[in-house]
């Protein structure tokens, strides 16, 4: 502060120093609990000592009534400054009476300075300076002016006075200054008060912000879009608008940040961010949920305009960004969810968004609408894949064989292995549901291997036990397409010792549908190392025989589906023929599956079909039921052959 500030300062001219006012009604009660009791003091000793009662008395009444009236009114924020003034005006009473009547020169030369310090300490520095002046005056006055004005008035001696002036300018300096040092101190004290205030309240802040905020897109996170939410359906609700809750998940995002490294990563996602914001624009309200996951409010207003259309409108972002260098790009799953059709709390409502975002992504799909069936039976995928996990480790499945019947012969020519699992909790569980979830969750490779495993072991026992029999093996198309297979089966041939001829694998025919190259060479080396390749359920992907040609296949399967049909229906008797004789001229032998009757068994004879499988014969059974089974329809076809 500047030399000029501090004399300001002193004197009380600057505006600050003013005292608040809950510091000044203790002041005032204070200085009457000490004050007080000492006039009153004082007012009797010179009751008693001077023989001038009746000052004492005077003193005594006016105390009283001026400080207990100060007393009770310092209740009064509004008469507080009376109150102070009260006292201040008794102090100076009392002064300038001492100054009229030669106290001064007496024992209240020992009180008279208190009065700058009271009236500092009542009224802050700047109506202090102003009250201690007044106070300087009126004691300059009481004693060079009052015996001239006053009879009874006492007379100074000069020298008396010159020091008493002295004296007073002197304390009343002092009082200033302490004061002005002490308001100083406490006004820093309360400066770096206000400035801890501030930073806490700054942190406080900051921290609140961070709990309702995504630190690296700004976006609201999980906890706010749960509130943005609710009040959005309270809205939605009031004005009977309907609401989109869209689930995005961003594929791939761990192993690109992987690649990119943590910064670009933060900057990637916040670009996805401002890319899907801009898309969607004031339309939705977006939030960062989880570190690849967002979520989009969306409010529809026109009924007439259908949801998915304009969710594929709105989120149709393409996510391709440049990035040191690397051109990324991210793909997206959505699922959705409205209100009120779904649900009506935020809660519900963005579980069953995240819900429909699994179902796109286990059905390979872009975008799914929330469905209440396919929530329950996404449940009970979930469930069944946790079993067959467990189930294939505790080795808990086993395989049924169906016996394959030479339609020339009539004899049991093989078997078909085909799965069985039955659980514990949920019962038996059958293949056409059960090899969907494994090929969507990637046990599929290990239940293969479980499958081959288990009838290569017991092709190679029939062998040894002179039954004479090939043995075929279903393989789902992702099989086909993992680059370990020739290895794996290669290791069971040698393992079990059975050559590959003696096994047949089937393959459906909609796993040709677009046959990448990985799965052509598969079936080549699968070709070379001896295994015949049959497909399986032929006619129901429409695939033309033609086409299938390069793949060295050995074998059909007609499905199930013409065995119904060709008992009523001419048209699939005769594309059952013309499979057959085009399958033939390719040099295929010709399975036909689902024979259930001896009249279906008899039309396939005339059109000259290779193999028969199906109810007519038997139902697929556990080994050792077969064993007897194959055994007896052996005995039993050799008695009719010799009748
Ligand atoms: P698929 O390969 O076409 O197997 C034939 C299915 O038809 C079997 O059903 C069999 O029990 C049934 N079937 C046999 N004869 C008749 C008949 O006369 N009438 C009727 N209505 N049905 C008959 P399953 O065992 O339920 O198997 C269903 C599908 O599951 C199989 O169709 C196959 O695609 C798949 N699957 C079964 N086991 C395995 C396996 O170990 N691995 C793989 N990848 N798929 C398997
Ligand atoms: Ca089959
Ligand atoms: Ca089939």
């Amino acid at each position: 502060m500047p030399h000029t500030g501090i004399v300001k300062g002193v004197l009380g001219m600057l505006a600050r120093h003013e005292l608040s006012v809950h510091q000044r009604k203790p002041h005032v009660r204070q200085l009457v609990y000490v004050a007080l009791p000492g006039v009153l003091l004082l007012a009797l000793a010179n009751y008693l000592q001077s023989g001038y009662p009746l000052p004492g008395i005077i003193v005594a009444i006016t105390a009283v009534l001026m400080m207990g009236a100060a007393f009770f009114m310092s209740s009064h924020e509004k008469l507080l400054a009376t109150a102070e003034s009260l006292l201040l005006l008794f102090a100076l009473l009392a002064s300038v009476a001492l100054g009229l009547l030669g106290g001064i020169a007496g024992s209240g030369i020992l009180w008279i300075y208190a009065f700058p310090f009271l009236a500092l300490w009542l009224k802050g520095q700047r109506q202090g300076a102003q009250w201690s002046l007044v106070w300087l005056l009126a004691m300059a006055f009481s004693m060079l002016a009052g015996s001239s004005i006053f009879p009874f008035a006492y007379a100074y001696d000069e020298k008396f006075v010159l020091q008493a002036s002295a004296a007073l300018l002197f304390y009343s300096a002092i009082a200033l200054a302490y004061n002005f040092s002490r308001s100083q101190l406490e006004e820093k004290l309360y400066v770096s008060e206000q400035g801890m205030q501030a930073k806490t309240r700054d942190y406080v802040s900051r921290l609140e912000l961070a709990a309702y905020q995504d630190g690296v897109t700004g976006l609201p996170n999980r906890l706010r879009l749960l509130d943005i939410l609710s009040r959005e359906i309270a809205n939605a609700q009031e004005r009977g608008h309907t609401l989109l809750v869209a689930h995005i998940r961003l594929k791939k995002m761990f192993e690109t940040a992987i690649l990119i490294g943590p910064d670009a990563s933060d900057k990637l996602t916040r670009n996805i961010a401002a890319t899907m914001t801009a898309t969607v624009g004031s339309r939705g309200i977006f939030a960062r949920v989880r570190r690849d996951e967002f979520v989009c409010i969306y409010r529809k207003h026109t009924e007439d305009v259908n949801a998915s259309e304009i969710i594929r409108d709105v989120l149709a972002f393409r996510l391709e960004y440049k990035i040191n260098d690397y051109a990324v790009h991210i793909d997206h799953t959505i699922g959705v969810a409205s209100f009120p059709s779904h649900a009506s709390d935020a809660e519900t409502l963005l579980r069953k968004a995240a819900q429909a975002m699994l179902q796109a992504q286990f059905a390979n799909q872009g975008l799914a609408f929330y469905e209440e069936r396919m929530e329950l039976q996404f449940n009970r995928q979930q469930l069944l894949f946790v079993q067959l996990h467990e189930a294939l480790h505790k080795n808990a499945l086993s395989l049924h064989y169906q016996g394959l019947i030479d339609l020339q012969t009539g004899a049991v020519i093989g078997a078909e292995a085909l799965a069985r699992w039955i659980d514990p909790v949920s019962g038996p569980i059958a293949p056409a549901e059960f090899i969907p979830i494994a090929e969507k969750s990637g046990l599929i490779k290990a239940f293969t291997l479980w499958t081959m495993r288990e009838a290569f072991g017991q092709l190679a026992r029939w062998r040894a036990e002179g039954l004479d029999l090939f043995v075929s093996i279903n393989l789902s198309a992702r099989c086909i397409l993992d680059h370990q297979l020739i290895d794996d089966v290669r290791g069971l041939l040698k393992e079990f010792n059975i050559p590959a001829e003696a096994i047949v694998l089937e393959l459906r025919e909609a796993s040709f549908a677009d046959t990448p190259e990985t799965a052509l060479q598969n079936m080549m080396s699968l070709h070379k190392l001896g295994f015949r390749l049959s497909i399986d359920d032929f006619g129901t992907a429409h695939t033309s025989l033609a086409s299938l040609k390069d793949l060295k296949i050995d074998e059909l399967k007609i499905d199930q589906s013409f065995m119904r049909s060709m008992a009523t229906d001419a048209n699939s008797r005769a594309i059952v023929l013309s499979t057959i004789q085009l399958a033939h001229n390719l040099n295929l032998r010709v399975v036909a599956e689902g024979v259930e009757s001896a009249r279906a068994e008899q039309q396939l004879k005339d059109m000259g079909c290779d193999i028969a499988q199906g109810y007519h014969y038997c139902k697929p059974m556990p080994a050792d039921v077969f064993n007897q089974w194959a055994r007896s329809w052996q005995i039993n076809r050799r008695a009719v052959l010799s009748a």
